[in-house]
């Protein structure tokens, strides 16, 4: 039993919210604090009648640390779930540490102006934490997050060493328009049209955005064309998984995603330098924003499917291996459920996990942890046990 604090009331912090609510035995009570107050409370009011869980709401800006320690401090939480933007890792990762507080995420931080993404501004708190005696679970959703714990599962029971890593993310739900994101817009375009790379023997390899194509048969869902991209957890995987000699990240786009993609960037509306517009300056990629579909009103119209998993080769016993280890998530299920598309659904269930882990102690730093540095095995059992029931394969289709 215990309380957390969520940060954010987006797409994310929706499923989270709902997950907890369901599991009313580990969160006794949690506090919804958001920019925008209404969307707590429109979400309280819907939630509140169904669970045990106790919920209350704040406005908060979470940019501000003294008004997050106040918060803190008065809620006393046993964990802080942030489900807010990268950006605002690091200010809640300084209210965590002056209230002694543990801290859970699920993207690394990223600053405003520069579209570069890296695990060492919040590595840089280790000694911090572990001084303070409190737990930092960084990457808990689903890619970085599962497909961490899927690492670590895979080299606990069927490895002695993991050579190479393919992780493999497939959205093919149709949400009708000709072109949305499923999640922050914002954070996504500058995901997708930033460099790729991958890491191999060491050292990272960079390409083009969008460069390395190939096609895959997912299972369940069938060939896609999917892209090689720079993802968070190459940086950590490649430094915690021992004996890897190469990871890469694969996501799918379909065609229509790419056309208007790369239209947008050729005029310029991907841009995070400010622009002057009648007097005011503003950026290009933040205006885009505002006038794409939001992705939590993506729900009701997304049908399909989505995929993501890992494929990984080594050795166990001094012979070769491969095992594949996936999710396969309905889009429309999810929506029944919670209200939700499957990419909300399988980030925000994966939170839910990390952040009970956390609290009820089962996992434990203290400092500054990625999640594949943990015992995988309670987290597998609660994905199968809230909604993200995992499948295995011994003869997968390999990426070349
Ligand atoms: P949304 O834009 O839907 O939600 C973000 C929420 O954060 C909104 O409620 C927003 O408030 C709130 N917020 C933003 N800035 C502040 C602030 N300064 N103070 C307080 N609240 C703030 O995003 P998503 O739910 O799609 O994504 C949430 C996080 O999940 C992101 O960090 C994203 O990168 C990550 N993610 C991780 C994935 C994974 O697999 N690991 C996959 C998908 C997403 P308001 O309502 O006022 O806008």
């Amino acid at each position: 039993m215990g309380k957390a604090l969520i940060i954010g009331c987006g797409g994310v912090a929706s499923v989270a919210i709902h997950k907890c609510c369901q599991n009313s035995d580990a969160f006794e009570e949690i506090l919804i604090a958001s920019r925008t107050k209404s969307k707590c409370d429109a979400l309280k009011e819907k939630l509140e009648g169904t669970t045990k869980t106790k919920i209350q709401t704040a406005q908060v800006d979470a940019d501000d640390v003294d008004a997050l320690v106040a918060l803190i401090e008065s809620f006393q939480p046993d964990v802080v779930l942030n489900l807010a933007l990268p950006y605002q890792d690091l200010h809640i990762m300084d209210a965590c540490l002056k209230t002694k507080t543990n801290y859970v995420d699920t993207a690394n931080y990223e600053p405003e102006d520069t579209a570069k993404f890296e695990y060492k501004w919040q590595w840089a708190y280790r000694e911090r934490y572990e001084q303070a005696g409190i737990t930092a679970l960084l990457g808990s959703g689903f890619d970085p997050g599962v497909t961490g714990v899927f690492a670590a599962y895979a080299l606990k029971h069927h490895f002695d060493e993991i050579n190479y890593i393919d992780i493999l993310d497939c959205n093919a739900g149709d949400h009708g328009y000709p072109f949305a994101t499923n999640f922050n817009p914002e954070i996504n375009i500058r995901e997708v049209s930033a460099n790729g790379s991958y890491w191999e023997d060491g050292h990272w390899v960079e390409t083009k955005p969008m460069e390395i194509k190939r096609v895959y048969n997912f299972p369940e869902i069938g060939p896609k064309d999917m892209y090689l991209l720079h993802h968070e957890e190459l940086e950590s995987l490649g430094l915690n998984i021992p004996g890897i000699k190469r990871i890469r990240f694969f996501m799918t786009f379909g065609e229509s995603y790419l056309n208007h993609l790369r239209c947008l960037e050729d005029v310029g509306m991907t841009s995070i330098e400010p622009i002057e517009f009648e007097g005011k300056k503003i950026i290009p990629l933040q205006f885009l924003k505002a006038v794409l579909p939001d992705p939590a009103s993506l729900g009701p119209r997304t049908k399909g499917k989505t995929n993501i998993g890992c494929i990984f080769r080594g050795k166990k016993d001094g012979r070769d291996k491969t095992y594949y280890l996936y999710n396969v998530c309905d889009h429309q299920e999810c929506y029944r459920e919670v209200g939700s598309q499957a990419v909300s659904y399988t980030t925000g269930v994966p939170a839910m996990i990390g952040a009970m882990l956390v609290m009820n102690g089962t996992w434990k730093g203290p400092g500054v942890k990625n999640i594949e540095e943990f015992d995988p095995d309670p987290f597998m059992e609660a994905l199968n046990k809230w909604g993200l029931p995992w499948k295995e394969s011994f003869d997968p289709e390999l990426v070349d």
